[in-house]
């Protein structure tokens, strides 16, 4: 296998699939209220997005991860999970959501051949859950993470995004879950994104976490086997959880950048924060051939931009984050 390498050398073989955009939360920073989704006839099928996904493997993606809007909100997501492990080439298959259905569906998502989960969750607080997602599900996340650990979809991260002035002051609480319940705790930096209402909201740098957390002993990096991705990952004394930051506004990774990401309605953009994108749908309802598909692909890697320039106001402003996946 040759694999796919960008004019940047940087060998892209992670897929990232948002199967819809309809979500069960509707978080402050990442929604809008004039929300409107797609139709069903836009959307992707499983059988076309496996139909990418074995072209896409034929090129050198190995790993691919689901995520939405809310992927479990797709009553067969275990099918796709089961007809995207037997495609030749694929050996990591992931799922990011918001964790309120996971309890449901854990033991057949891993049966399916789902290896792990990152749940996003921004607050350990009811009320406060309340005001960022608009639900009142917090106890259903907790459940849904318990359900994930016992059905052995691991590693499994807990993903909170950082705003300040909103839940800031509970980096301390979730870090210390990596000590108390071995939670491997990912805090990301927020990204000014989408609509105004949603890039209204200010970023914590890394750094300032970095420094808060040092109150609960020292950090020491860790390069165990918790992830190959943006995060870096650090270790608290006696923690059997880590501690990992994603720092896309303060310390970009554009140049180890190794995805693409389809949205759910077939468009492969190449990069999260720049509105380029290819239109995969189009082709494949146009009955395009395998080569023809490869051609599209290919193209996508080639306008893969070298970096993002979101920090000198450069916003993507095509499509709100619920419909690319994060
Ligand atoms: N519903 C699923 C979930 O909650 O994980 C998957 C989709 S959601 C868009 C994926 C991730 O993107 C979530 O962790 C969310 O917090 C994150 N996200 C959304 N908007 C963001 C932003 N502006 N900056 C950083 N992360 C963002």
């Amino acid at each position: 296998m040759t694999g796919l390498f960008d004019s940047w050398q940087r060998q892209i073989n992670y897929l990232r699939i948002s199967v819809c955009d309809h979500c069960n939360l509707n978080c402050v920073y990442c929604s809008e209220s004039s929300r409107i989704n797609l139709p069903r006839s836009e959307i992707l099928s499983n059988e076309e997005i496996q139909r990418l996904v074995q072209v896409a493997a034929s090129m050198g993606i190995n790993k691919v991860r689901l995520t939405g809007g809310e992927p479990l909100l797709k009553s067969d997501l275990s099918k796709l999970v089961r007809a995207l492990s037997q495609v030749e080439g694929i050996d990591d298959i992931s799922l990011t959501t918001n964790g309120i259905l996971l309890s449901k569906y854990a033991t057949e998502l891993k049966e399916a051949g789902l290896k792990r989960v990152n749940v996003s969750l921004d607050t350990l607080k009811e009320d406060r859950f309340k005001r960022i997602t608009g639900g009142d599900k917090l106890g259903d996340v907790f459940a849904g993470i318990e359900a994930a650990h016992l059905a052995g979809l691991e590693p499994v991260k807990i993903n909170m995004v950082v705003l300040r002035g909103i839940n800031d002051d509970e980096t301390i609480d979730f870090a210390r879950l990596s000590i108390d319940q071995g939670w491997h705790v990912r805090f990301i930096e927020f990204m000014p994104f989408g609509t105004a209402e949603a890039q209204a909201f200010e970023t914590v740098p890394t750094q300032e976490m970095y420094q808060r957390l040092q109150s609960l002993g020292s950090l020491e990096p860790d390069s165990g086997q918790t992830g190959n991705g943006p995060a870096k990952y650090y270790r608290l004394p006696g923690a059997n959880g880590t501690i990992g930051f994603i720092s896309a506004m303060t310390e970009h990774f554009c140049h180890t950048c190794n995805r693409l990401r389809l949205t759910a309605d077939g468009q492969l953009r190449p990069c999260l924060l720049d509105d380029d994108e290819v239109n995969l749908k189009a082709a494949l309802r146009n009955g395009a051939d395998t080569d023809e598909l490869k051609r599209l692909i290919l193209q996508a890697v080639i306008i893969k931009r070298e970096q993002h320039h979101l920090n000198e106001g450069v916003t993507p402003g095509r499509r709100p984050m619920y419909q690319i996946g994060g």
